[in-house]
């Protein structure tokens, strides 16, 4: 389709040497033809134009002192990219890989993803080049507080509202919030993931790793099974992937296979969730370490390899592109039936491609791991009406969100006419609500 080509072409060549925001661009233009073809009028209203440009995008100088007294020097960033449905709302990520590129890839996903919970909450990422890995406490502190110093700006409870991401957990949301509090003299809802001593919400530390296997739930139920005595093998053990572990061995799954970013575990009786968690949330270890407790367990080194190991389902928790089509091939040949993205686009286009044509239930990040912003939706509530909801309440909401997720993006592809196809689906169902927002609002 010309104009979809058209509006490409623009984004490469103004964002050049972006790859994932192209990636993700493509991803989501490809899947929305349908859409487009039955709109003709949003073409007029060059709403593809606008819808990937930022609405506004900040980057920033963040010096921090470290313990021998030096100064060091990170980017920060904040891409604000749509406020249709509500206040900016997205994590924050820190990793030495990010750059403008990944955070706009982040940021634009996040759009659909957000409009899919049905909660009223825009798009936005954020992230900074920061290493937490091997830093005391207090270089994290002292480099969550410049990061904030600058970023409380541009944010707010009712503008736009950050949570954590890769290498942002509660410590850091912690640290940051603080800073927040102390330069505004105010109190409000501007982060979420917050500790649960002040405003956060139970259940979202587990959000997006329960909402994930509550969207693969659907997906099995659709093929007339369930979690039951099934294989499963997860990627990544940071937040997502430990809460996709807990959840699915208590739907009565069995978790063999974990990885960080240097290898993977292998562990044919089922990984104890235990020793994982004390691994990485307390201690900051290497997964490696597991062996060292648990002998029947193999580690081996490279993260990619997991994919080796036989599973009924795969759940990618860790990181952008770490499933390819190589991974995808091996899947399939082991009988894998279904993958769910608790991370973002984990899976490569041509993994993605296979898993469609081999009839593989996949389900696509900004469905499956949507759980943790609805969560975050659900703080930002609580917080406005000065509550906090239990635990039971704040799960069975999520454990609706996720229903409607799944049956929205279902809808859509059927309705399309590409059943079954969820990428397709979830794309056409969140960009819809989007648009039609943006059209109301006239030429802003
Ligand atoms: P964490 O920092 O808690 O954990 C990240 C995990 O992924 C770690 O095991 C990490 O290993 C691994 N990892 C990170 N980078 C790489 C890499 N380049 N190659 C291989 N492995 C890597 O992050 P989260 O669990 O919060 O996030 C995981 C994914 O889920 C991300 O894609 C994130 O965007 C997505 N997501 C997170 C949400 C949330 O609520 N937290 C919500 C929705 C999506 P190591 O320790 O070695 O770095």
């Amino acid at each position: 389709m010309e104009y979809i080509h058209t509006v490409m072409e623009t984004v490469k060549k103004r964002n050049a040497g972006e790859t994932e925001f192209y990636q993700a661009v493509e991803e989501v233009l490809e899947s929305l033809k349908p859409a487009i073809a039955k709109h003709p009028e949003f073409q007029q209203a060059g709403l593809l134009e606008r819808i990937v440009e930022p609405e506004r995008q900040i980057i920033f100088r963040v010096p921090w002192l470290d313990d021998q007294g030096k100064v060091q020097v990170q980017r920060g960033f904040r891409i604000q990219f749509n406020s249709a449905l509500g206040p900016y709302k997205g994590g924050i990520r820190f990793h030495p890989s990010v750059y403008v590129g990944i955070i706009k890839f982040l940021g634009f996903e996040q759009i659909f993803k957000n409009s899919l919970t049905g909660l009223m909450m825009g798009g936005g990422k954020g992230g900074s080049d920061f290493d937490p890995k091997g830093k005391s406490d207090n270089e994290v502190m002292r480099f969550c507080q410049s990061f904030m110093t600058e970023l409380a700006k541009h944010i707010g409870a009712d503008t736009d509202v950050p949570a954590g991401d890769i290498g942002v957990g509660g410590r850091e949301i912690g640290y940051m919030f603080g800073q927040y509090k102390r330069l505004r003299n105010e109190f409000t809802g501007v982060l979420t993931g917050k500790g649960l001593t002040y405003g956060g919400s139970l259940v979202r530390t587990e959000a997006t790793g329960y909402g994930c296997v509550y969207f693969t739930q659907e997906m099995l139920k659709d093929r007339g099974t369930s979690f039951e005595g099934k294989t499963v093998v997860v990627s990544g053990s940071g937040n997502v992937a430990i809460y996709a572990h807990e959840k699915a061995t208590q739907l009565g799954a069995k978790v063999v296979a974990m990885s960080d970013s240097n290898g993977y575990i292998h562990d044919p009786q089922g990984i104890n969730l235990d020793t994982v968690k004390q691994l990485k949330e307390v201690e900051r270890k290497r997964i490696k370490e597991y062996v060292h407790t648990h002998k029947n367990a193999k580690y081996t080194d490279g993260c990619a390899g997991i994919w080796n190991v036989k599973c009924d389902v795969a759940l990618p928790c860790a990181t952008q592109n770490e499933l390819d089509e190589e991974g995808a091939k091996i899947l399939i040949q082991n009988g894998c039936i279904a993958v769910a993205e608790g991370a973002n686009m984990p899976s490569t286009p041509g993994a993605i491609k296979l898993f469609l044509n081999n009839k593989i239930s996949f389900g696509p990040g900004k469905a499956a791991n949507a759980g943790g912003v609805a969560t975050s939706g659900l703080e930002m509530a609580q917080n406005s009406q000065r509550e906090s909801w239990t635990f039971e309440e704040t799960d069975n909401k999520l454990l609706r969100i996720m229903g409607n997720i799944y049956a929205a993006s279902k809808n859509a592809a059927e309705e399309y006419g590409f059943p079954n196809n969820l990428v397709v689906g979830a794309n056409i169902a969140g960009f819809l609500k989007v648009a039609n927002a943006m059209m109301a609002h006239g030429v802003v």
